[in-house]
């Protein structure tokens, strides 16, 4: 490890809330070979060096970052481990047969708990860890290493890994003035796909939506890197499968796929509750309509019917198990939080503590 390598691990360790990582299915060494097969796969002529780095801390969100020294710039993977935690929860409580609502107010409290605590917000970080603790352990928990979370959640990483590739493959486009290598124009890329859709399903009707999309993409530019991201983890996923694969192992990796979407949206949502920021409205229904139509490339097309049914129950049943029970319990957590600055007791308590941290 040379000494950029160790200014970076400092800075992160600095930054971040780090935990104890308890993932029993993803020792570390397994990480480093997914992510070299990863590199591998989209690896080029005069590519410049990328590291991965394993953190697992609160902060839960995996991101690219390059690091200049003597005018070249090294990239390093900074890989989450916390957040996989969350998606098997979320999996776990999806498979669960029985009522979730008593889990997803556990679950719910440790998410804020954890929110709150990165916002420095300690009172309440305190009130719903409390919460969270008092509360039955989950009734989910069997499912958490079930086959089925086990094959979805090594679908969710390697979406996770191989998205933030394409962060780096895009942003060495916009860094790297020659263009001889396998960078491509990102743009070209898009255009690419969905020309090749418009040519595919020239007289259905969601070629209208898809314009739609295409436009939205357009304008906002992160949405753009954001897209590419993804189609880099559909087509690296995929690209492992070999030509013509079984339909429902297909159909099992989409829909592992947009759990993973579905879950990160629920994620987004809380820290909008907790901290009031972000458009993860917008964000998200991009990021949902370009997959739906995006990934239909992988299949044939008498599977369409198939991935249309499956899409539509997987929704449904989310709606039923997860959304439609964990929104009503966000706002009332957030309800109990407003209340709890509203007790003279609880202002008092808390301008103490103030005081103290201040040292006056
Ligand atoms: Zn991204």
């Amino acid at each position: 490890m040379n000494e950029l390598d160790n200014f970076v691990m400092q800075f992160i360790a600095q930054q971040r809330k780090v935990l104890p990582d308890t993932d029993k299915q993803y020792v570390n060494q397994a990480l480093y070979d997914k992510f070299d097969e990863i590199i591998e796969s989209v690896i080029f002529k005069n590519a410049p060096e990328i590291s991965l780095i394993i953190s697992c801390s609160y902060q839960k969100y995996s991101l690219m970052i390059p690091a200049k020294q003597n005018s070249k710039t090294k990239y390093y993977l900074l890989y989450d481990k916390y957040l996989a935690q969350h998606l098997k929860m979320f999996n776990a409580v999806f498979l669960y047969q029985k009522n979730t609502e008593p889990d997803l107010w556990k679950f719910s409290y440790q998410l804020f708990s954890e929110e709150t605590y990165l916002a420095k917000d300690m009172l309440v970080a305190f009130y719903t860890a409390i919460n969270a603790n008092a509360l039955d352990d989950f009734q989910c928990k069997d499912l958490l290493a079930t086959n089925e979370n086990n094959r979805w959640i090594d679908i969710q990483v390697d979406y996770i890994l191989a998205h933030e590739v394409g962060h780096w493959l895009f942003r060495l486009k916009q860094y790297q003035k020659e263009r001889d290598s396998a960078i491509i124009e990102i743009n070209e890329v898009l255009e690419e796909v969905y020309s090749k859709y418009s040519r595919k399903f020239k007289d259905k009707d969601y070629i209208s939506l898809l314009t739609e999309s295409i436009d939205k993409i357009r304008i906002n530019g992160n949405m753009l890197e954001e897209c590419f991201c993804d189609s880099v983890a559909y087509s690296y996923i995929f690209s492992r499968l070999g030509d013509d694969p079984p339909v429902d192992k297909s159909l099992d990796i989409i829909k592992g796929l947009l759990l993973c979407l579905l879950h990160t949206q629920i994620l987004s949502m809380c820290n909008f509750t907790v901290n009031d920021e972000g458009n993860y409205e917008i964000v998200n229904s991009i990021r949902l309509s370009y997959f739906r139509n995006y990934i239909m490339i992988f299949l044939n097309s008498n599977e369409y019917q198939l991935l249309s049914e499956m899409l539509e129950t997987t929704i449904k049943e989310y709606e039923n198990k997860i959304t439609n029970i964990i929104l009503p319990i966000f706002s009332t957590i957030e309800t109990r939080i407003d209340n709890l600055y509203d007790s003279t007791e609880i202002k008092e308590a808390n301008s103490i503590i103030r005081s103290i941290l201040r040292g006056d």
